[in-house]
Order: structure tokens, then C-alpha cells, then sequence
């Protein structure tokens, strides 16, 4: 993750990649504050304990299509 021209980058090694308030689009409040430029990264940051972080669970079910139309 950096800062750079008023915007924040995130980078694919960034924890905020798998984080419930990045993917769900929450402004989480480091994010919101650079953003608003309230506070400024010096250089580049590494996301790796923000102290902010909420892991996103994904809930995939997987249908075997086949079984599922021989029910029927
Ligand atoms: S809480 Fe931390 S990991 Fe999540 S989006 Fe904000 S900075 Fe990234």
C-alpha cells in the first residue's frame, strides 16, 4: 500500500486485499483518513498489522450440476 497524488494504492501483498472492510467497500479508517489526507505515509507502507484488520470469509457452495439433474 501507498500514497501517492491524494490516492491511495493498494497492492496485491497488501492484507487489505482479503480484509471485510476493503472488499466490502467499509471505509476502514486508516483508508478514509489518507484519503482525506489527514494523515500522510512517509515513503511506502506494508499493510501487515494495521491494527484495523477484520478477515473476510467467502462462503462458496460448490452444486454438482450432473447429480442435482438426475434427481429430477
Ligand atoms: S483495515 Fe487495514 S487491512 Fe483493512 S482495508 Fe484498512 S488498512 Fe487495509
Amino acid at each position: 500500500m501507498y500514497y501517492d497524488s491524494g490516492k491511495v494504492y493498494v497492492e496485491k501483498d497488501d492484507q487489505c486485499i482479503s480484509c471485510k472492510n476493503f472488499t466490502k467497500g467499509v471505509a476502514c479508517p486508516l483508508l478514509h483518513a489518507l484519503g482525506l489526507g489527514v494523515v500522510t505515509l512517509d515513503g511506502t507502507m506494508c499493510v501487515t498489522n494495521c491494527g484495523f484488520y477484520e478477515e473476510f470469509k467467502r462462503h462458496l457452495k460448490i452444486v454438482d450440476i450432473g447429480k442435482s439433474k438426475q434427481k429430477d
